[in-house]
């Protein structure tokens, strides 16, 4: 039987077989941990020095497009990830979730750093307050990679997915990571790490892999470095507590156990789609990786009068599922973890039958099927009712992590809320529902205690990606005893990983630490139209003021007639003496538009297509006899090494236009986007 081994300072380390690891399918032992003890100064000392500098020798558009590629290589190697995964209990489904699930979390963080992350190691988060009255000191925020290492400790039951979500935006953000997956399916991990590291594509020092316990890891930690933990409540309050991650404030990202709901609104009845929706999304939960899902739904609040109904139709549903080994035809539910695991949920369904009873899961009909499956972690789901959920306790408080769910009985919308609330803190909950009142009246109350809440109804439930399935867009994480985390939500969790700054300065100053031009900041005009420049020799401030223009009467009518735009307040003279603005103004697009004529070079250049505007605001309405002029200053370059469908690179540009007056009033301001070809 192999023995794992850790990833250390970039070499592969333990010989000697320790604990024995076995299959959840049959027990037999498919892999073993490693004796020899990690030195953990070493992997803190080699991640915050080789790992931080290859990682911020690129930058963030760099390290998006080697997200990419892994996830594209990873995605080619499934297949045997796949066969790995297998011996954890999973169904193919279920491995979908965690392998798929993983290298679809690359691509997205992928496409999000492509999109939301500039160019350079400095994120700038604006807006710029100006905070003289002349404009010479502004204030604004940056966000910088941490200069340290990260430590991930995950749970067991994604191996994958959990090392991916977490490793996709610290790489991003630049920062290293250590990763520590739960022992018992640590050979999934490790099997993935391989194949990442066979991709060659990361940078020296950017993942370390911990077979085994953490030692005195935590210890040698550092106010620069960040832990992330996944797992127990309990474990995640040790850790959280842990003498030096308090004393040096390293913050520390925790998602726990969460006793989530399903809630069937009062104005569901049997006879509707919704009925059906909601028994087969909590039948899903059930069985999907074998309820072992931080996310899986614990309680099931149902109006009290459908409880006999619904039960039924949970009951009949999970009667047609077949468990066993996922090899084998038809087995649409697999084992749990490992013998502890089973041994956990057992327990905790003891406890939970002290304030329940138990109507589905212990008739002892309950036959995986498969070979060797006797010496497997498998259980049959277990339905539960609870018929006094507005006590505490109970199924509010134990969480089986298993095919294990507590039907509760309510009466009223203000009694759900209240049930639902005793989780005190969940990831998800989801709201089933026809009636938008009840949604608006609802979905706020639960999101107080809440990270996610899904409303699912007939129109809905055609493409839900389902109550279970965290996004890498969206938040995952919850408050209270969820963990009181934040994982994933996009460019947020990237922003996890990034100190934020505040900076105070002239323009020209603040201009030159974010890479953006900043209104006030001194401009480069030179002879050469900023159009008729490359991206290579474009910089950051190059600026055109471009020659005048008095807005006429025929301006205002040759635009109303060449757009069909005959607005009272262009047109209607008695209309518009009566409005704010005391006479006719042209039209805003009209504006815009003579911009345009003003400052673009009309011949042949590098700049290749305006893809649109941003923060467009229209601030003094511009009236027959106005004159007006225009600057246009490249703002921010963003190198995503894009091509044309020719093959020619180009690159982003955003252009800051200040259209004023006669008087230097700001009449219309905005940021134009456009494609600039590259030299070569
Ligand atoms: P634990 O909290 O025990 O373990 C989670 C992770 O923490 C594992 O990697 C574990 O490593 C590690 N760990 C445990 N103790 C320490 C420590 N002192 N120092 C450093 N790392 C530590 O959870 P389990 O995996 O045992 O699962 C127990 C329960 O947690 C489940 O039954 C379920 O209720 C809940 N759970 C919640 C999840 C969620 O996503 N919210 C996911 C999985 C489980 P090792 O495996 O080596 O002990």
């Amino acid at each position: 039987m192999p023995v794992l081994q850790s990833y250390i300072a970039g070499q592969w380390f333990g010989e000697t077989a320790a604990k024995a690891l076995p299959s959840a399918i049959n027990g037999e032992t498919i892999a073993h941990t490693h004796e020899e003890t990690i030195d953990f100064a070493q992997a803190v000392e080699y991640g915050r020095n080789t790992g931080v500098k290859s990682l911020l020798a690129l930058d963030f558009q760099q390290r998006a497009a080697i997200l990419k590629e892994l996830a594209i290589y990873i995605q080619g190697r499934k297949e045997e990830l796949y066969e790995i995964s297998h011996h954890t209990g999973c169904t193919r489904p279920d491995s979908w979730i965690d392998i798929d699930g993983g290298f679809g979390t690359l691509f997205t963080y992928a496409s999000t750093g492509r999109k939301e992350l500039p160019s350079g190691n400095v994120a700038h988060e604006g807006p710029v307050a100006q905070l003289g009255k002349n404009n010479h000191f502004n204030g604004t925020h940056i966000l910088v990679p941490r200069r340290g290492v990260c430590v991930h400790i995950n749970a067991f039951n994604f191996p994958i997915w959990g090392m991916l979500e977490k490793f996709a935006p610290a790489f991003l953000a630049g920062m290293p990571c250590i990763v520590k997956p739960a022992t018992a399916t640590s050979y999934v991990t490790e099997a993935a790490v391989r194949v990442i590291n066979d991709s060659g594509l990361l940078p020296e020092g950017a993942l370390q892999l911990i077979i085994g316990g953490t030692g005195d890891l935590l210890d040698r930690l550092e106010e620069q470095d960040f832990v992330t933990f996944t797992g127990s409540a309990n474990t995640a309050l040790k850790l959280k507590g842990h003498p030096n991650i308090m004393a040096r404030s390293i913050p520390f990202n925790a998602e726990a156990d969460s006793l989530n709901s399903a809630i069937m609104a009062p104005d569901v009845t049997p006879e509707d789609e919704e009925f059906d929706i909601f028994a087969k999304e909590v039948v899903k939960e059930m069985t999907a990786k074998a309820g072992q899902k931080c996310t899986a739904i614990r309680r099931v609040l149902v109006p009290a009068d459908h409880l006999d109904a619904l039960t039924d139709k949970i009951k009949e549903r999970l009667s047609r599922i077949t468990a066993g080994d996922p090899k084998e035809e038809g087995v649409r539910m697999g084992a749990l973890s490992s013998a502890d695991q089973l041994r956990d949920v057992n327990e905790a369904i003891d406890r939970l039958l002290e304030t329940s009873e138990c109507v589905f899961g212990k008739d002892g009909s309950f036959k995986p099927v498969g070979q060797g499956v006797e010496n497997g972690a498998f259980i049959a789901p277990h339905l539960l009712v609870s018929r006094d959920p507005l006590k505490d306790g109970g199924a509010h408080d134990i969480e089986a992590f298993g095919p294990v769910a507590t039907l509760m009985p309510y009466n009223g919308i203000e009694e759900a809320l209240t049930i639902a609330a005793k989780g005190k803190g969940s990831l998800v909950t989801t709201l089933t529902t026809k009636d938008p009142a009840i949604a608006a009246q609802m979905i706020p109350v639960l999101a107080a205690q809440h990270g996610r809440l899904q409303i699912l109804d007939a129109e809905a439930s055609k493409e839900s990606t389902g109550h279970g399935s965290p996004l890498p867009m969206l938040k995952h994480g919850g408050p209270g005893r969820a963990g009181g985390g934040e994982e994933l939500g996009g460019i947020r969790a990237v922003h996890h990983y990034l100190q934020r700054t505040a900076i105070q300065g002239s323009p020209t100053m603040v201009a030159a630490v974010t890479r953006e031009y900043v209104r006030g900041a001194k401009v480069i005009e030179n002879d050469v139209h900023p159009f008729r420049r490359h991206f290579d020799d474009l910089q950051v401030g190059e600026s055109l003021l471009t020659h005048r223009r008095t807005v006429t009467e025929a301006d205002i009518v040759n635009f109303g007639c060449l757009s069909g735009d005959h607005f009272y307040m262009h047109f209607d003279d008695i209309a518009a003496r009566k409005t704010q603005f005391g006479q006719r103004i042209a039209h805003g697009y009209f504006v815009l538009s003579a911009a345009a004529g003003l400052f673009v070079y009309p011949g042949e250049g590098p700049v290749l297509a305006n893809y649109g505007l941003d923060t467009l605001r229209f601030i003094t309405p511009v009236a027959p006899g106005d004159t007006i002029r225009a600057r246009l200053t490249c703002k921010r370059k963003i190198d995503q090494g894009r091509t044309s469908p020719e093959g020619h690179p180009q690159g982003v540009v955003m252009w800051d236009v200040e259209v004023t007056n006669q008087e230097d009033e700001l009449v219309a301001s905005y940021d134009i986007l456009t494609l600039v070809a590259k030299r070569q």
